[in-house]
């Protein structure tokens, strides 16, 4: 009998982009997308209607003053809260109906998250801590260290998969944490001020960090409230009160590795 060709890849493997699925449909839709928060007998409207598409492969920067809705829209995009109004498709699937269950699956496999603050575990090597979302997927523990190996190395910090928080700097933590952001080969990456808490030329090593992963087919969506961060996206969205005030595209952003290097002719 003639041997049939092995499959390339297991049915989990993620598609390179070139599979031409998610290509013709937007990989984010919302309609009317609104929260309020309740407090007592207060009511916050925290988004009042928010209805944007975004393309899988966009690299798209969300602005804004503090309190205009920047991080209750990202904990919604997310999956991390469901809207008190409004529709949500990610990837074609109606994810605002969703129970918790099916959102904390949908978040586990297609999602992504990098904070401020990096949110690593203390006293936990950088290993264990990219690990961390494979272990909660139920991956075998042989597997799981090679993936998380595979991704620390990919953001150049395979001499430190035994180092803690407390002994890598704030740009090397926040690769960790990209590192395990990536670990369940997400399509789509959301980053709440990435940079906040880093200096410019290590927030420019983030961000060119997260543009390399975003030319390999990985969808970004990021919070800041700097200029000069903005400026490294394809599409920057502006909310004001809980709506989108302004939404401008980019057809050349800044490329944050050539500004990092920029910055190297300057005294520190
Ligand atoms: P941003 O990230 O742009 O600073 P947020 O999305 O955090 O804004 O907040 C939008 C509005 O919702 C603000 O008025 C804020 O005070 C309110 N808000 C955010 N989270 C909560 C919460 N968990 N409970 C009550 N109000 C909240
Ligand atoms: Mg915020």
């Amino acid at each position: 009998m003639p041997a049939r060709t092995p499959r390339a890849r297991p049915p989990a493997g993620r598609g390179s982009g070139s599979d031409g699925l998610r290509v013709a449909e937007p990989l984010i839709v919302t309609h009317g997308l609104a929260k309020e928060y309740r407090l007592g007998t207060l009511v916050v409207p925290a988004l009042r209607g928010v209805t944007l598409e975004i393309a899988a492969g966009e690299f798209v920067a969300v602005m804004g003053p503090s309190g205009s809705g920047k991080s209750t829209f990202m904990n919604l995009l997310g999956c991390l809260d469901s809207p008190s109004g409004g529709e949500y498709f990610l990837a074609g699937e109606k994810v605002s109906a969703m129970s918790g269950d099916a959102l904390a699956a949908i978040r586990n496999r297609r999602i992504g998250f990098v904070f401020q603050n990096f949110n690593l575990l203390a006293r936990t090597s950088a290993l264990e801590n990219v690990e961390l979302p494979l272990l909660y997927a139920g991956v075998e523990k042989q597997a799981r260290r090679e993936r998380a190996l595979r991704r620390l190395e990919q953001v150049g910090l395979g001499d430190r998969l035994d180092h803690q928080p407390s002994q890598l700097s704030g740009g090397q933590q926040q690769r960790v944490a990209i590192a395990r952001s990536l670990v369940n080969d997400p399509v789509l990456i959301l980053a709440d001020e990435p940079t906040g808490a880093l200096d410019s030329r290590t927030s420019f090593e983030v961000m060119a960090l997260l543009q390399a992963l975003n030319r390999g087919g990985i969808t970004v969506v990021l919070v800041t409230h700097e200029h000069d961060i903005a400026a490294f996206a394809g599409r920057v969205v502006s909310f004001r009160d809980g709506r989108v005030v302004e939404d401008r595209r980019e057809p050349n952003p800044v490329d944050a590795a050539v500004a990092r290097a920029g910055l190297e002719t300057q005294p520190a």
